[in-house]
Order: C-alpha cells, then sequence, then structure tokens
C-alpha cells in the first residue's frame, strides 16, 4: 500500500520539524492532498495510525485538506474543474493535459508543543 511509504514519510518530515523546534511532542498534522495525487485519504488515516505509533506523533490528530483539480486552457486563459490529467476544456472543448492543481501531496502544517 503506497499510502504506507506516503505516510511513513510524512512522520518522518514532521518529527524532523519538531525536533528542530525543540518541541518534544506532535499532536496534530494538517496534509494537502490533491484529488489526482493518487493517494486515498481513507488509506492515508489508516496508515497514519501505524506508521506514527511509537514515534512523538502517536496519537496526533490528522487532518486531511483535500485539493480539487483544476486544468489550465491555454486557449481561454482559464482555469476549469477536471477530474483527471487529460480533459477538454469545457468553454472550447480543446482538450488539455495541463494540470494547475490536484497533484498535491505536502504537508500544511505541524501541530507541536
Ligand atoms: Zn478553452
Amino acid at each position: 500500500m503506497h499510502e504506507v511509504s506516503i505516510m511513513a514519510e510524512a512522520v518522518r518530515m514532521a518529527v524532523e520539524s519538531a525536533q528542530a523546534a525543540g518541541a518534544g511532542r506532535i499532536t496534530g498534522l494538517r496534509l494537502r492532498v490533491g484529488a489526482l495525487s493518487g493517494a486515498v485519504p481513507d488509506a492515508m488515516r489508516f496508515a497514519w495510525d501505524v506508521v506514527s505509533r511509537d514515534t512523538i506523533a502517536a496519537g496526533a490528530r490528522l487532518e486531511i485538506e483535500p485539493v480539487p483539480a483544476a486544468g489550465w486552457c491555454a486557449t481561454c486563459r482559464a482555469e476549469f474543474a477536471c477530474a483527471d490529467f487529460f480533459n477538454e476544456c469545457p468553454r472550447c472543448h480543446n482538450v488539455s493535459g495541463e494540470l494547475r492543481r490536484g497533484r498535491e501531496l505536502d504537508i500544511a502544517s505541524v501541530e507541536m508543543n
């Protein structure tokens, strides 16, 4: 399961930033997850519980901020909502493979004390 390695990396990065800040405990983690990132939020929550166990992030609250996918039409010079990597612009019907948002898989914030 791909989400386990994603969350293991998220724990590693969160622990590193907590240590750099001199914090002893991670109480919350907020992730930005794009609709086309390939990561499944439910699987990420499950993986979080497993990989954070026995770390300073154990029991921390996980918040997942979904990022809807948006394509870019160079003809209309406009963004449009989409559900895949290649999409037809709803205005001019040209097919665009340019994605503006939706691939995010980032740590938005780490709460610690
Ligand atoms: Zn267009």
